[in-house]
């Protein structure tokens, strides 16, 4: 028996985090700067911060407000949203400079050649 006392392994909230994402994170909304608003399981929503230029990551829910320490699962589910929508537009911006490129600079070039 090792002497950990946290109610709840991080993974569990991290694991919620994700089925929450998965369940609601069409409902995610960015209020921009880090913060999110996320919906909770039992209706309503929280306001997330995920600190994103310094600080501490808080969210307003209660299990947050008793273990700030931990992740808890809409610090976890706004985290993967930001990681979704991040990895979206680096794609999208890829597609744009591809297009560009194929559209313009490019093509004169070959044609010279
Ligand atoms: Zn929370």
């Amino acid at each position: 028996m090792t002497n950990r006392s946290v109610p709840a392994p991080p993974a569990t909230r991290e694991l919620r985090g994700l089925a929450l994402y998965r369940e609601h994170g069409a409902e995610i909304e960015p209020l921009g700067k880090g913060v999110y608003t996320v919906p909770g399981c039992s209706g309503g929503s929280y306001t997330v911060d995920l600190a994103v230029f310094g600080g501490t990551e808080s969210c307003s829910c209660p299990d947050h407000a008793r273990h700030p320490e931990l992740t808890c699962k809409h610090l976890a589910a706004s985290t993967i949203y930001r990681a979704k929508s991040r990895a979206k537009a680096r794609r999208e911006q890829a597609e744009r400079t591809a297009s560009r490129a194929a559209r313009g600079s490019v093509a004169p070039l070959a044609a010279a050649l």
